[in-house]
């Protein structure tokens, strides 16, 4: 019989499963408890079973992790951590420290199918999906390696785009909120403008904060940089988001990635300032991460001032990120997967 990966396992399913093992349903919590807080890697970790109980689990279920294979901190004191799933394939994620906050970038797919023009990730097309414990296991994982230190906040901003990987990415939001103890307002779901995935998202994780990765002012820019462009168009994007149920005093963010001559004209702040108008938002104005192989040049410092001047002086909240990691490519769009040899693991 296949030993079943209890951390693959949806958190209701584990009574069941503890039940058939002959177990009572409060040795399902202490599990739980043992896997998500106290982050146990296997049976053998959780003492406050029985050696026998132990045992006993430990020839039925694993729990799957995600194995750390290289960790890397930059000046600004970014870190990035790579990880193996269990088909041999990689992901990353990466720890963002600013003031009192300390903010995990985690992925939501192998690579992306998106094919942003400006993007590392979309570079390598989709490998495929995240399951959900794979999700949550970069939270459960670093928390492991930073503790005593704790993550503050969360956010969908690393390998992958979300909203085409919803199921999972909501189940793991959930557990995220419920046995990791991450409120919802606490994290934040980041996308290149899936619209239907943004309604469903409305109902399959409400309360979590939605950002949206606009990056330009007119169809025909963004089309030539985003493909979803042509699926689901400027006009019918802010539809959706304008529909977007917001808690109070909650905001969406729009990230709009500046890129020299493509989208940082003043023409555009102001088109931005028309088209945002009456959306309750803050704008973050992300300076390109320049990579290899990609033909866009960042704006200098001036031009990203003077934009953000405009939308400021209209009224609006906008913030230049500053951008951190990227001398080990950990900035926005520097994740990329990489080939990782090594035996894969039976289990
Ligand atoms: N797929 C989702 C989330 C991951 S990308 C999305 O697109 O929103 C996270 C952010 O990084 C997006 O806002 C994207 O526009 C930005 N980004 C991608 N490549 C970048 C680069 N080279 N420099 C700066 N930002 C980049
Ligand atoms: Fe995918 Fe987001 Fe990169 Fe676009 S910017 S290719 S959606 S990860």
């Amino acid at each position: 019989m296949e030993k079943v990966n209890l951390k693959a396992l949806p958190p209701e399913e584990l009574k069941t499963f503890m039940s058939a093992q002959g177990l009572p349903a409060y040795r399902a919590r202490q599990l739980l408890h043992w896997i998500y807080e106290k982050r146990a890697t296997s049976a053998e970790e959780i003492t406050e079973f029985s050696q026998k109980l132990r045992r006993q689990l430990d020839q039925v279920a694993w729990i799957g992790n995600l194995e750390l294979l290289d960790r890397a901190v930059s000046a600004d004191g970014t870190q990035k951590f790579l990880f193996g799933l269990d088909d041999g394939d990689s992901i990353e994620s990466v720890l963002i420290p600013d003031e009192d906050r300390l903010t995990l970038c985690i992925s939501s797919q192998a690579g992306c199918a998106m094919g942003c023009a400006f993007c590392r990730t979309g570079k390598g097309g989709l490998r495929r999906n995240l399951q959900a414990y794979e999700i949550v296991d970069q939270v459960i994982s670093v928390g492991r390696e930073i503790a005593p230190r704790r993550i503050t906040n969360i956010v969908l901003m690393g390998m992958g785009e979300p909203l085409k990987n919803l199921d999972e990415v909501s189940d793991a939001l959930h557990r995220m909120n419920r046995l990791l103890q991450i409120s919802k307002r606490r994290i934040t779901v980041s996308t290149c403008g899936v619209v239907p995935g943004i309604e469903q998202l409305a109902f399959k994780a409400p309360e979590v904060n939605l950002a949206v990765s606009l990056n330009a002012t007119t169809d025909e820019v963004r089309g030539r940089i985003m493909p979803i462009n042509k699926r689901y168009p400027i006009k019918a994007l802010l539809k959706a988001c304008r529909r977007y149920p917001l808690q109070k005093r909650r905001r969406i963010t729009f990230e709009y990635v500046m890129l020299a001559g493509v989208n940082d004209t003043d023409e555009d702040a102001y088109r931005l300032t028309d088209l945002l108008r009456g959306i309750p938002c803050k704008i973050n104005l992300i300076p390109f991460n320049e990579l290899e192989g990609i033909k866009y040049r960042r704006p200098d410092e001036g031009r990203v001032l003077e934009f953000q001047t405009i939308l400021v002086d209209a009224g609006l909240t906008a913030i230049v990120r500053k951008s951190k990691g990227q001398d080990i490519l950990a900035a926005c769009g520097q994740l990329r997967h990489r080939e990782v040899s090594r035996p894969q693991v039976m289990k």
